[in-house]
């Protein structure tokens, strides 16, 4: 895809073609914002590559969570890309980096952990979650969808909406 007019409603090929849409959902080719890739930190890989507990990046004092990094995991596939581990990530560097300042309180590593709610509709969600850094490759206890996880991320929701904007 080359082209997308929100306007006229159409979508453009680099073959040429073009086509309609009534609801576009698309997932634009993911890759760094231009201003990281200029930055000269990202790697081989096309992400920043970085220390897997301290989140530091080659340059000294730097940091980068998130998307924009790949963490290499030994069964051959990176760290999946996901909001729990953006936002894990950034309580280690932020903890971190005020240590430095302050010279107190105990360093923090990030360990791989994470988890997440899977809706599958009807009302119900399942649960996967567990340490990403087990070797040789990832300990994810799934739990079977019901209502309760459901109401679970609902609550989860929430909390983020009320008690944290
Ligand atoms: C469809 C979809 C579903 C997902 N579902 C889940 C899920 O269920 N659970 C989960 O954990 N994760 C999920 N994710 C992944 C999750 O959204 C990302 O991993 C997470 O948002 C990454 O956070 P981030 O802060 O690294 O990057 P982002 O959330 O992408 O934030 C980067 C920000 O930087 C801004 N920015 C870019 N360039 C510049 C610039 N030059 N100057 C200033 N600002 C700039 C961008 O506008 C953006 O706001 C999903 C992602 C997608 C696309």
């Amino acid at each position: 895809m080359t082209a997308v007019d929100g306007t006229a409603r159409r979508l453009t090929f680099a073959n040429g073609a073009s086509a309609e849409f009534d609801l576009l959902a698309y997932v634009p080719p993911h890759r760094p914002p231009r201003v990281v890739r200029d930055g000269g930190l990202v790697a081989e890989s096309g992400w920043v590559s970085v220390d897997r507990h301290t989140l530091e990046t080659r340059v000294p004092g730097v940091y980068a969570i998130g998307d924009v990094v790949a963490i290499p995991l030994t069964l051959g596939k990176p760290l999946p890309k996901a909001g729990v581990f953006a936002h894990a990530e950034a309580e280690i560097v932020a903890k971190n980096i005020a240590r430095t300042i302050t010279g107190q309180g105990a360093p923090q590593r990030f360990e791989g952990y994470g988890e997440c709610f899977i809706e599958i509709g009807d009302g119900k969600a399942g649960w996967g979650g567990g340490n990403f850094y087990a070797e040789p490759k990832p300990q994810v206890t799934l739990r079977w969808p019901s209502w309760r996880w459901h109401l679970g991320k609902v609550l989860f929701e929430k909390s983020w909406l009320y008690t944290k904007m």
